[in-house]
């Protein structure tokens, strides 16, 4: 396989902070629509990075208060817009469109920008923005929370940049400037296209990082229970320790796991790694799912579920929720205390 490849060097473009310039923000109103995740995060950091902000939230949201208790002026969505010069929208991709239409378009002028950070509605066209609007995207590589907590620390999370649409001239710059504002700069910033970073995210979490690895954790569980070992060792072998394992690697990648682990443990990474996952079978599979995301039938899916009440969608988060590992795991978790990854904001996200 060509995996090995050795003339693989680094060739995406890649900028930090000395490439961004803050004050393309000089003068612009920032409205984040949505106080979630992303939303509180990108909000503060650049209420802190010294910039005006508003968070466009629904009248009689939950959030209102909580942003307001942050320092920060809350309006309706179609005021937030009306007032912005740049309309970051950070509500659930699958709301996004009907939320844009309505609250949103309306106020659009010539000249303003409209950002994402996740190009689902613009890679499938659910979003089309008019033709006089810079259309960017600044899309943080991991969870809101730590956003703001790498901020907060002087650090950043990367980013990846896009430009749709270049109306004034100077949308990259702003979506520099924009990223230097939530501290992501701090950490890279990767240019790259709505098109490749649409496809690439939702394949990572699809095929890798959620699907991938919650069904790998859930059939080790369920082999060892089944077997008849204890489900609480079940749990620590099976899913509490892989956080354990990727911070190794993400911190040395596979070789200071290994480094880490026994010889035994590495000897049966090599001999049973590929017994329990078929390489070329899972690469095919793989490959379907992508298929899928390329052309359209992933999003076509979801766009349906979301209109036709989530049924699908809900029974197997129901099911989820009553699986021997989640139950056994919330007990366990009771007398672990995790330090600064106890995050009460994140533990029903
Ligand atoms: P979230 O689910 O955490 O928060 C969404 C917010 O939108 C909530 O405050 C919700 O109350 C609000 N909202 C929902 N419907 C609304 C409506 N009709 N009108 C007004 N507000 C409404 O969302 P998130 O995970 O922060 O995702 C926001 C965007 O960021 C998405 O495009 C997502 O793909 C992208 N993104 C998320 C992450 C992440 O770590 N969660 C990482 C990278 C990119
Ligand atoms: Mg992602
Ligand atoms: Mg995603
Ligand atoms: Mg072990
Ligand atoms: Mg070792
Ligand atoms: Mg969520």
């Amino acid at each position: 396989a060509s995996y090995l490849i050795k003339e693989c060097f680094i060739m995406a473009k890649m900028y930090y902070e000395k490439d961004c310039e803050l004050s393309y923000l000089n003068g612009k109103k920032i409205a984040i629509i949505g106080y979630g995740s992303q939303g509180h995060a990108h909000a503060l950091n650049l209420k802190d990075s010294g910039c005006d902000v508003c968070v466009g939230l629904r009248q009689g949201s939950k959030n209102w208060a909580n942003a307001e208790k942050a320092g920060l002026t809350v309006k309706t969505v179609p005021e937030a817009a009306k007032w912005a010069d740049i309309v970051m929208i950070l509500i659930n991709d699958e709301v996004q469109a009907d939320v844009y239409k309505k609250d949103i378009a309306p106020y659009l002028e010539e000249g303003n920008a409209l950002a994402f950070a996740h190009g689902f509605n613009i890679r499938y066209q659910q979003i089309v923005p008019p033709a006089g609007v810079d259309v960017f995207m600044a899309a943080p590589k991991g969870p809101g929370h730590t956003v703001r907590s790498q901020y907060v620390n002087g650090k950043g999370v990367p980013c990846l940049v896009a430009v749709e649409q270049n109306a004034t001239g100077n949308a990259m710059k702003i979506a520099l400037a924009y990223i230097a504002g939530i501290g992501g700069a701090r950490a890279g910033v990767m240019e790259t296209t709505f098109h490749d970073e649409t496809e690439t995210d939702l394949f990572g979490e699809q095929a890798v990082l959620c699907g991938g690895v919650v069904d790998l954790m859930r059939c080790g569980f369920e082999t060892l229970v089944e077997a008849g070992y204890e489900p609480e060792n079940a749990y620590f072998e099976c899913i509490h320790e892989m956080k354990l394992i990727i911070d190794l690697i993400n911190k040395g990648g596979v070789g200071m796991m290994n480094y880490s682990i026994s010889d035994t443990a590495e000897y049966g990474e090599y001999v049973s790694g590929p017994r329990v996952l078929p390489y070329e079978e899972t690469k095919k599979n793989m490959r379907k799912v992508l298929d899928d995301i390329q052309d359209g039938t992933f999003a076509g899916k979801w766009i349906a579920e979301n209109k036709n009440g989530r049924t699908f969608f809900n029974s197997k988060r129901a099911n989820l929720a009553k699986h021997q590992m989640e139950i056994v795991g919330a007990e366990l978790r009771k007398n672990m205390l995790w330090g600064d990854d106890a995050d009460p904001d994140t533990a029903s996200n």
